[in-house]
């Protein structure tokens, strides 16, 4: 997903010839290699927009360089494991903490709808709740990969990278069997970006163009490809563009776009080949791209079984309620804030064909940028820090996984097991 639809509908043809008449350079970039994926080339960047902070928190570890050391220095009570392999060849990583289902089911997911029980798809343990917290889609969305790594040094330590304790995300993780940690699924997109963190553009009209520009991509002219528009050509062809952008993987495909019924990509092949295996009640699969005019955390309601649209409905009054509580939402009011009705809907997309693929109630949670800022309900600036972007990805897996504790998860939810 990506970012700031009102301030994009601001932007006019003149401020978007600006940056074009930046002076622009050439910054040269190792293309993958591997047969099957398309030559990356030379990438154009206008200038200033590979600009980064002189001190980038500690906290902040988003590169799969960075990932991979953190998973094979720190993750000692969780299992490590390379789930797949990415279309440019990079691993795609996993930390699994409690015990797997055990036996199978008797049927397909298609076949427990149609006879409105699920337990004969989900097996012997069909009670068993397992979560899955998912980062890195989209490869430059670095919010949402840091936070599943911060996650997971919560899971090992108690606290975060920044030192925080978190003894509510520590007890609750107890009473779910089985979670699932995958800090970056798309780790061609994440690899391609050369920024980590960009320095803050502020809240200008314009402000937003950097991180557009190296989330979605530009044109070899160095104005934006531009959101939704960048979905037009799935496969991308990156000899047609100035700059790929951190959307797709090397063989040029957004994995929330995949041909989810035909050939998938590596990366969703691997999360599917996961999900079947697994079958999560939930799965929060994390992003970047809140609203501009109500700059906070904000869950999107999925395109999923009808059955599944009151349950989402409890699941972002939960979220949105505890991001309120925490001073993480644009008022103190849960009324306000809380209310599912006024949820974003998504899409047919990754979350959508989860949902069909295996139950899991897959939603999108859009971050915030480190590198804007933007405006609350009342139109007063709002500029949100890495740390704060940090503690709301942890509060949302923290009311996440809460939710389906307290709920005992997709077997005693009001769905397809209920009979009609
Ligand atoms: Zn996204």
């Amino acid at each position: 997903m990506s970012l700031i639809s009102i301030l994009r509908l601001k932007i006019t043809f003149e401020s978007l010839l600006i940056p074009v008449c930046m002076v622009l350079f050439l910054v040269s970039c190792k293309g993958p290699s591997e047969s099957g994926v398309m030559q990356t080339g030379e990438y154009f960047f206008p200038d200033g927009y590979l600009d980064q902070p002189e001190n980038i928190p500690s906290f902040w570890i988003a590169t799969p360089d960075e990932i991979n050391s953190f998973l094979k220095t720190k993750v000692t009570k969780g299992k490590v494991e390379r789930i797949g392999t990415s279309a440019g060849g990079r691993p795609v990583m996993a930390v699994m903490y409690g015990e797997p289902r055990k036996g199978n089911g008797t049927t397909t997911f298609s076949g427990a709808c149609g006879i409105n029980n699920i337990a004969p798809y989900r097996g012997p343990d069909n009670d068993k709740t397992v979560y899955v917290g998912l980062g890195g889609v989209h490869g430059y969305e670095t919010e949402g990969i840091t936070g599943v790594v911060n996650l997971i040094s919560v899971m090992e330590t108690g606290k975060d990278l920044n030192g925080r304790e978190w003894p509510e995300i520590t007890s609750v993780k107890e009473k779910i069997d089985r979670i699932i940690l995958i800090p970056l699924l798309n780790p061609d997109g994440r690899e391609r970006v050369p920024v980590i963190m960009q320095t803050h553009k502020g809240a200008s009209k314009d402000s937003y163009l950097v991180h557009e520009y190296l989330n979605t991509g530009g044109k070899p002219d160095g104005t934006l490809i531009g959101w939704p528009d960048v979905k037009e050509f799935i496969p991308m062809d990156f000899s047609k563009v100035g700059f790929p952008g951190g959307y797709p993987n090397d063989a040029g495909v957004n994995l929330m776009h995949d041909d989810f019924f035909g050939n998938l990509q590596p990366e969703n092949q691997a999360l599917f080949d996961l999900a079947a295996r697994e079958k999560p009640d939930i799965i929060i699969n994390m992003h970047t791209g809140a609203p501009g005019n109500n700059y906070f955390m904000r869950m999107h309601r999925p395109m999923c079984e009808p059955v599944l649209n009151p349950v989402y409905d409890s699941l972002y009054i939960s979220v949105h309620t505890g991001l309120t509580l925490q001073g993480l939402q644009s008022t103190n009011d849960p009324a306000i804030e809380a209310d599912p009705a006024k949820s974003p809907r998504g899409v047919y997309n990754l979350d959508c064909a989860l949902n069909l693929h295996c139950g899991a109630l897959s939603v999108v949670v859009e971050a915030p940028s480190h590198g804007i800022s933007g405006t609350d309900r009342s139109g007063k600036p709002v500029m949100q820090t890495p740390e704060m972007i940090l503690n709301g990805e942890l509060v949302v897996h923290l009311e996440a996984m809460r939710f389906l504790a307290e709920t005992g998860g997709r077997s005693k939810w009001k769905s397809i097991s209920d009979k009609r």
